[in-house]
């Protein structure tokens, strides 16, 4: 799934009514497992220079890169992260952290066809290849990716009553139309 709709959907997930303070963590461990991309694309892009084509088409699947994506994907490695944070420090805010690295890991395993991770690295290098993906189109992106706008349309109506500080409403806003309204400008062309 695309960053913004895992932001949204885990947020609204793992949101508890009287603690708006948690969904900044929520927010980092939805943004986390895709945060390697980011750097990924501004390293290769704006300091190496590399063709875009060649940007996904090889240096993607560089051994390298591929283990930075794993190691911010990682099942194992999340749990472990989980298991601190229950166990020895009581810490909610690392619980909601993890949790929300988890759905992320969750969703993503679901909705990725040949593009998927190592979800137990370093374990092992086991990769589900899922009969649907969002965005493959020879995969069922056509149905999968109007869901999951939808999916996402609904979690920030859920969401919206619960943020209290009028920045993060209007960011919810923003979101929404920004990713909506490009997905139905693509769509109708
Ligand atoms: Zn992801």
């Amino acid at each position: 799934m695309v960053t913004q709709s895992h932001v949204i959907l885990n947020i609204a997930l793992l949101s508890k009514r009287e603690k708006p303070f948690l969904h900044f963590y929520a927010f980092i461990g939805a943004v986390l497992p895709d945060l390697p991309m980011f750097i990924f694309f501004a390293v290769e892009t704006f300091i190496l220079r590399t063709p875009q084509r060649e940007l996904w088409g090889s240096r993607y699947f560089m051994e390298a890169w591929q283990t930075f994506f794993d190691l911010f994907n990682a099942i194992p490695l999340i749990l472990i992260v989980l298991g601190i944070g229950y166990y020895l420090l009581n810490s909610e805010r690392i619980v909601v952290f993890a949790w929300s690295m988890l759905l992320h890991c969750g969703f993503d395993f679901l909705t990725h066809h040949d593009d998927g991770h190592h979800h137990f690295f370093p374990l092992s290098d086991f990769v589900f290849e899922s009969p649907i993906s969002y965005w493959d189109r020879d995969h069922y992106a056509g149905i999968v990716a109007p869901i999951e706008r939808l999916v996402m349309l609904a979690a920030s109506i859920y969401l919206f009553r619960r943020l209290k500080t009028r920045i993060a409403r209007w960011a919810l806003v923003i979101i929404n139309v920004l990713f909506l309204g490009s997905y139905l400008l693509f769509f109708l062309r």
